[in-house]
């Protein structure tokens, strides 16, 4: 699972295959369902009653130790099934672990049934020298007909809100020889169109040799796509070589106008540098330049949303050949970053206004995600397994921000029929504003604490400070 909002989408897919939707209802004979994959990693919880298995990490060795052990331990009932599973590092099964909430409802400790079951359960790393690819290319994908070669995992720039960063450390890249060439030759196979993909593709320490083997002329046909890019690393070989292979536009995250706002976030990009990426997209004749930017980021004021409209403003008066567009979504506190105790701002939809506003009548195409959806997102990446049952209702009732309410509310007040699907003691639920929108305390038991992630919880803290202690200096 790789999207929060793909939640309520998962039950609907155990009900097509008439599989019990949670898993104290399998019996013996029901299968084992497993899940693994970004959001699973950084906070399973609010989907844990509904899995067996859930596998943290890279699956390029997990995946395979998994199915290996499942056949191994075939005859054995399903219980002792799962207790061998949770040895494996790596296998987390929830049901072996037992949450404890106060009489005010706030989460105390998860602790495993058994002293034969792990306290803690580390997240696995694949260290090998080639990454994924695709290996189904269909009209039917989210991308169509395109094969996806993965270039880089993880991202060496640590911006502290940036969980496809501290969730997946340390940034490794598939070898040129060995992995990317391969992958691209079997790609080429079946489909004229590449995708090359990663948090931050163009920070491959051989991108430019990979650029110059993609320009040969038997890829003249070729076309290809890539995920945004650093501003640093845009140069007029990259723009030059996109553009003979098809792309109209690249897009690079810029998050913040505010030079200050970037600092905090520690997004080391200068203006220059911005300046210099839409100078190099208009040279090599790309059509148009695409930012991402966030807004109610920790510490924000209206006077660094402003900052990023003039950018894009100046952005457009300087390079005239390009169009601009912003993509903007509301910063929402993710697991394993530094900025987990974060919460959402609800300042954050007047300043997609703000942007609207004045980006639109200039001609810059704003693209802002939807805040409701931001808020959804956010309920799930900071809840527990208490959520369960909300995302139970919510597939029945209705799959907007308003019957998420509405479950929540109901839950609250325990009349979701759900609640009795969950076997432990719940506890109040925290409120929905607590979970969305208040800062949490650094020392608050945190749904996840009982999963490793690559960075530990102290130096979390320590990031976490390092940015509220650079606002102190910079105002
Ligand atoms: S540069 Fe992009 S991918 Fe890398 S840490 Fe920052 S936001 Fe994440």
């Amino acid at each position: 699972m790789s999207w929060e909002l793909d939640s309520p989408v998962l039950l609907d897919l155990l009900e097509q295959q008439k599989i019990p939707l949670w898993s104290n209802e399998r019996k013996e004979n029901d299968p084992l369902v497993f899940g693994g994959g970004p959001v699973l990693t950084a906070n399973p919880e609010p989907l844990a009653p509904f899995f067996d298995v859930i596998l943290l990490g890279d699956g390029e060795d997990l995946l395979p130790t998994f199915i290996d052990l499942v056949n191994k331990i075939k005859p054995l009932p399903r219980s002792e099934k799962l207790q061998a599973l949770a040895q494996v590092p790596g296998i987390y099964i929830p049901k072996l672990y037992v949450p404890e909430y106060t009489p005010e409802g706030a989460l105390k400790d998860i602790k495993p049934i058994h002293s034969n079951i792990p306290t803690s359960i580390a997240k696995q790393t694949w260290k090998g020298n080639t990454l994924s690819h695709s290996t189904v290319i269909t009209p039917e994908s989210a991308w169509p007909e395109i094969h996806m070669v993965e270039v880089v995992r993880s991202c060496p720039e640590l911006c502290r809100f940036c969980m496809a960063s501290y969730l997946t450390l340390p940034f490794r890249s598939s070898s040129l020889e060995d992995g990317l060439i391969p992958a691209v030759e079997k790609g080429v196979t079946a489909t004229n169109r590449i995708g090359l993909l990663g948090a931050s593709v163009s920070q491959h320490p051989q991108f430019n040799e990979l650029l110059t083997w993609l320009s040969q002329d038997r890829f003249n046909e070729i076309r290809l796509s890539i995920s945004s890019v650093r501003a640093s690393t845009v140069s007029s070989k990259m723009t030059k070589v996109l553009k003979s292979r098809g792309c109209k536009s690249i897009t690079i995250a810029i998050e913040s106008g505010s030079e200050r706002m970037r600092k905090i976030i520690n997004k080391k990009l200068c203006e220059e540098e911005i300046f210099a990426a839409a100078n190099y997209a208009s040279e090599g004749g790309l059509k148009r330049l695409k930012l991402y930017g966030m807004v109610g980021l920790p510490t924000e004021e209206d006077d660094d949303v402003e900052a990023t409209a003039e950018l894009l403003l100046r952005l457009k008066e300087k390079t005239r050949s390009l169009r601009f567009s912003l993509g903007v979504s509301t910063f929402v506190p993710k697991a394993h970053t530094p900025f987990q105790w974060h919460g959402i701002q609800p300042v954050a939809q007047k300043r997609l206004k703000i942007l609207a506003k004045r980006l639109r009548p200039k001609g810059i195409e704003l693209r802002p995600e939807s805040y409701g959806w931001s808020i959804i997102q956010g309920l799930i990446s900071r809840s527990d397994r208490r959520l369960a049952p909300v995302i139970a209702a919510v597939r029945v009732e209705q799959n907007t921000l308003g019957g998420w309410k509405k479950a929540y509310k109901a839950t609250v007040e325990g009349a979701n029929p759900y609640l009795r699907n969950i076997p432990t003691p719940m506890g109040n639920l925290p409120s929905w504003e607590e979970v969305i929108h208040e800062q949490w305390s650094t020392s608050r038991i945190l749904p996840w604490t009982h999963l490793e992630g690559p960075i530990k919880p102290e130096k979390l803290i320590e990031h976490h400070y390092q940015a509220l202690n650079q606002n102190l200096e910079l105002n």
